[in-house]
């Protein structure tokens, strides 16, 4: 039996705004599309939630499992600065402002970006296309909805004909947005003549003289709009329909009701089956914005590098600290908060080493504590196969920590386990923290001195005792205490220590 079928995951589909059973389209198979960055700026939080998020879907899938193909793009072109079509690039902007030719601007922050997903632990993508890689692809599938008759050419541009698709289709079913009220909020901007109806959203746009990134095509020279790489990409790779579709709750609208309604205009049905959502970030309460001084970029927290940080906080904790809300729910970033993630991390670093290093004697195959410890084993399944709640899971994780630091001070429990349970105990703890949840130990050379340095004082402190001088040894323990590092006698002698 496979582990995805004792647990089968529940997902909450933003299309039904409902919790799900998944069912993959094909048995034993699963396709993931994720909308990636523009490459225009440094990574920030928001790409790391959004990252992190699905990273968790793609680990966890693939450990219950699943032959996983999973798709994250790289936009690097076309992307204009406002959703009425018009505005500046937002790559040619930068270039421009940084006197540098576009695709060194898209170079330069895509590599920054595997930089930080790799710092954070985020695994690569399966397949990371791009959209200037894949022009030929966009022509094609805008020809294909001309073809439909759900698109117009006007100037060299193609539109999207959301009038003639309306009648139907429908446009809003995953944002909750009505087009009457989408109408009355749509300003008057230069360029709306062209369009038919004001919701129209450009598939091409003729370049203008000035514009540097530009391709030919059937109706001149332009380039593609920004929905229908993620359609044509999507396509490509993972065909139509395909399982599931993710992004950032602010890219419900435009960006993929707009790949609905594509996806529906060119092969006629739903495209995706279940779209996927993660919730936004807010720091100290408020919105990041670079208006508001708040913008931190990802090496600036692992740097420390900012005024509103009190510190440097390492990808781990980072990573940590998104874990510890559910990717549905706001999450608000706070030194306090921060922090407090960093030595919980510790803590749950801490036990993971004294179980690493932790035995069962073997026998007895049963024990009292089995049914307690298999308990603890199916709550992370349950809470990871419940809409990827990695808050409850870590709090399992928690629990079951306890659960190894009463088997550290006092081994004759461990004599109440079963050798099964408890070896599926240490390992799933394993398991889940370090390839399900994706956190590893932020060791370095300066833990690796610090460990020897402890291991040191450890042996000196079991000399002193063993020659009966309990003044210097009590004195090794509450100097240490005092710096935050706590020795824990075990029972048979064993000394094992953390960091409070
Ligand atoms: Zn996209």
């Amino acid at each position: 039996m496979k582990l995805y079928e004792k647990y089968p995951v529940y997902l909450t589909n933003s299309l039904s705004r409902s919790k799900e059973k998944f069912e993959p389209l094909t048995p034993g198979h699963v396709g993931i599309y994720l909308c990636g960055p523009t490459v225009y700026g440094d990574p920030h939080l928001g790409h790391a939630r959004s990252a992190i998020s699905f990273d968790i879907v793609n680990r966890y899938f693939r450990h219950l499992g699943y032959k996983v193909r999973y798709v994250r793009n790289i936009t690097d072109v076309g992307h204009l600065e406002n959703d009425a079509d018009e505005g500046e690039d937002k790559i040619l902007k930068k270039a421009r402002l940084e006197q540098l030719e576009p695709m060194q601007v898209v170079q330069q922050y895509t590599n920054s970006y595997r930089l930080a997903m790799a710092q954070l632990n985020v695994l690569p993508p399966d397949i990371e296309p791009t959209a200037t890689g894949h022009i030929i692809e966009q022509i094609e599938l805008t020809r294909k909805i001309l073809e439909q008759g759900l698109a117009y050419e006007v100037n060299g541009s193609v539109y999207f004909d959301l009038k003639k698709y309306l009648q139907t289709g429908q446009y809003g079913k995953l944002s909750g947005k009505v087009v009457d009220d989408l109408l009355v909020n749509t300003r008057d901007t230069e360029g709306v003549e062209e369009k038919r109806f004001p919701l129209d959203f450009a598939l091409w746009k003729k370049a203008q003289p000035q514009h540097i990134m530009r391709w030919p095509s059937p109706w001149g020279e332009g380039f593609p709009g920004w929905h229908i790489e993620c359609t044509a990409m999507s396509a490509k790779y993972l065909g139509v329909p395909f399982d599931i579709h993710g992004g950032g709750m602010d890219l419900q609208f435009p960006h993929h009701e707009c790949e609905i309604a594509q996806g529906m205009g060119a092969f006629g049905q739903e495209p995706v089956k279940y779209w996927m959502h993660n919730n936004m970030l807010t720091i100290g309460g408020q919105k990041m914005a670079k208006s508001l001084g708040n913008f931190i970029n990802l090496q600036q927290f692992f740097t420390g590098n900012h005024p509103l940080l009190a510190q440097a906080y390492s990808p781990m904790t980072i990573r940590f600290f998104m874990l510890q809300a559910h990717y549905r729910s706001t999450l608000d970033f706070s030194n306090e908060a921060l922090q407090a993630a960093e030595k919980a991390m510790k803590r749950l670093f801490g036990s993971l080493k004294i179980l690493k290093n932790m035995e069962h004697p073997g026998s007895p195959q049963q024990g009292t504590q089995d049914q307690a410890l298999n308990h603890f084993v199916d709550q992370l399944y349950q809470n990871m196969s419940d809409d990827f709640n990695t808050a409850k899971t870590l709090a399992v994780l928690f629990d079951m920590s306890a659960k190894v630091n009463e088997f550290n001070t006092d081994k004759s429990k461990l004599k109440e386990a079963g050798a099964e349970a408890f070896n599926r105990f240490k390992e799933s703890f394993q398991t889940f923290i370090l390839d399900v949840l994706g956190l590893h130990e932020e060791s370095g050379r300066g833990h690796e001195l610090l460990e020897g340095t402890i291991r040191i004082l450890i042996e000196l402190r079991k000399k002193a005792r063993a020659e009966r001088n309990f003044a210097l040894s009590d004195k090794i323990r509450d100097d240490l205490k005092a710096i935050g590092i706590q020795l824990m006698d075990g029972k048979d002698g064993e000394i094992n220590w953390t960091i409070e």
